[in-house]
C-alpha cells in the first residue's frame, strides 16, 4: 500500500525523523485556516499517489495564509497524470540550501534490502541513474544488521555528502531505517532531503509504501487505507473474503485455484475475439472450498457487476469434489433467488465429475448451462455475452 505524502511526514514524525509542520486539507478554506495557523511562509502540494508533483505545478510556494487559499484552489481538482487532487498538504516553507536524496527500499532480484543515496536530490532518480550513475550510492543492507551508525557512515562517505552534512545525514539514515523496519515498509525515499539555510536537515518530501503482508501485525496500517479509492465490488470480495479482482471486461469468471483461473482469462479473452472482443470482467478465485456459501458470494458478487453479461463458472475438482461444487452452484441459485438474472455456464471436470454433471442436470435450472471442455464453455460464454 501506497502512502500519501502527508501519512508519510506523519509517519516519519513518529518515528523521529526530521520533518517541519504539516497539515492536510481539502478545501481552499481549510488550507487558509491551517496556513493562518501555521504563521509565515507555507508550501501548498497536491495530495496524489504519483511522482512529480512539482513539475506538474501540484506544489507552490505561499507568501501568506490568503496566497495559500488561492494557490490551493488553484491545485484542488487538478488532474495529476490521470490523478484528481482532492487533498492538498500545507506545510511550513523551508529556505532550501542543498537537495539531497535518500531511500531504502526492498531490492526482491537480489533478495536483500538496499539503500540508494545522492547528493543530487530534488529531480527525477531515474534521470540522475541514467545521467550521472556515479552520483548515487546503492549499497545492499541485510535484514539482520540493518543500519547502524557505522553502516550509515559508511553510505554517506560513499555518496560524497559534504562533511558538515554528513554527521546529521547519517542520523537520518538510521532512524529512517528503524522507521522502515518498524512499519513492516517496502520502500521509505526521502526527495529531496533538504539542507536548511540554517544548516539544518529536513525530509521535505516522504514516499513510503507498507507491505500488506505484514497488515495482521500492524493494526495501525488499516486506518491508512484510502477506502474511496477501493473499487466497491472488490471491497465487498475482501469483506467476504474471497480473492477478486476486477477486470474490465463481460464474462464473469469463477475458478478454483489461482493458475486455474489465470489461464480462464487467456482462453476467455481469446474466444472473446470471434464474438466482437469479449474479455473476462474479472479474476475470482473461490479456493479448494468451493462451499454453497463462497459459490454464492462469489455469484452474487460477479453478479452484481453491471458490465457482466454472462458467467463462467471453471472448476476442476480435487479435494473439493465436482458433486460438492454443483451442490454448492444449485444451493447459490436457490439463495440468490430472482436476483440471479444472468446465463451462467459450468464446466466440471476431476473428481467425482460424472455426479456433479448429474446433479446439475437434475436441477435444470433455467440460466445453467455445462459443457465438457473448457475451450468450448469459454467460447460459449463469450457468445452469451455478446448477445
Ligand atoms: P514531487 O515533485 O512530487 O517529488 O514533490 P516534492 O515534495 O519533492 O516537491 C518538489 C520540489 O518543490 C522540491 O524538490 C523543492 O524544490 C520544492 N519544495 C518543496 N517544498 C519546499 C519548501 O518548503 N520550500 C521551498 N523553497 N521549496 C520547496
Ligand atoms: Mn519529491
Amino acid at each position: 500500500m501506497d502512502l500519501f505524502e502527508y501519512q508519510a511526514r506523519d509517519l516519519f514524525e513518529k518515528h523521529g525523523v526530521p520533518v517541519l509542520a504539516g497539515a492536510v486539507a481539502t478545501t481552499a478554506d481549510e488550507a487558509f485556516a491551517a496556513a493562518s495557523k501555521m504563521g509565515g511562509r507555507v508550501v501548498v502540494k497536491a495530495q496524489v499517489k504519483v511522482g512529480g508533483r512539482g513539475k506538474a505545478g501540484g506544489v507552490k510556494l505561499a507568501e501568506n495564509a490568503e496566497d495559500a487559499r488561492e494557490k490551493a484552489a488553484a491545485i484542488l481538482g487538478m488532474d495529476i497524470k490521470g490523478h484528481i487532487v482532492h487533498q492538498v498538504m500545507i506545510a511550513q516553507a523551508a529556505p532550501i540550501e542543498s537537495e539531497y536524496y535518500l531511500a531504502i527500499l526492498l531490492d526482491r532480484s537480489n533478495r536483500t534490502f538496499l539503500v540508494m543515496a545522492s547528493v543530487a536530490g530534488g529531480m527525477d532518480i531515474e534521470e540522475v541513474a541514467k545521467t550521472a550513475p556515479e552520483k548515487l550510492a546503492k549499497v545492499p543492507v541485510s535484514a539482520v544488521d540493518g543500519i547502524s551508525v557505522a553502516k550509515a557512515k559508511e553510505i554517506i562517505a560513499q555518496a560524497a555528502f559534504p562533511a558538515d552534512v554528513a554527521e546529521q545525514v547519517a542520523d537520518v539514515l538510521v532512524t529512517l531505517w528503524k522507521a522502515f523496519a518498524a512499519e513492516d515498509a517496502t520502500l521509505v525515499e526521502v526527495n529531496p532531503l533538504v539542507k536548511t539555510s540554517d544548516g539544518k536537515i529536513i525530509a521535505l518530501d516522504g514516499k513510503v509504501t507498507l507491505d500488506e503482508n505484514a497488515e495482521f501485525r500492524q493494526p495501525s496500517h488499516e486506518g491508512l487505507v484510502d477506502h474511496s479509492a477501493t473499487n466497491p465490488l472488490e471491497a465487498l470480495a475482501k469483506e467476504k473474503g474471497l480473492n477478486y479482482v476486477k477486470l474490465e471486461g463481460q464474462v464473469g469468471i469463477i475458478g478454483n485455484g489461482a493458475g486455474l483461473v489465470m489461464s480462464t482469462l487467456d482462453v476467455v479473452a481469446y474466444a472473446g475475439e470471434k464474438f466482437g472482443g469479449m474479455r473476462p470482467a474479472n479474476f475470482l478465485d473461490i479456493g479448494g472450498g468451493a462451499s454453497a456459501q463462497v459459490m454464492a458470494d462469489g455469484l452474487s458478487i460477479i453478479l452484481g457487476d453491471k458490465d457482466v453479461k454472462s458467467v463462467f463458472v471453471n472448476v476442476f475438482g480435487g479435494i473439493t469434489a465436482c458433486d460438492a461444487v454443483a451442490n454448492g452452484i444449485v444451493a447459490a441459485l436457490a439463495t440468490l433467488g430472482s436476483t440471479a438474472t444472468k446465463p451462467i455456464v459450468v464446466r466440471l471436470d476431476g473428481n467425482n465429475v460424472e455426479e456433479g454433471r448429474a446433479i446439475l442436470n437434475a436441477a435444470n435450472h433455467p440460466l445453467v448451462e455445462q459443457l465438457d471442455t473448457m475451450d468450448g464453455a469459454a467460447s460459449r460464454a463469450a457468445e452469451l455475452a455478446a448477445k
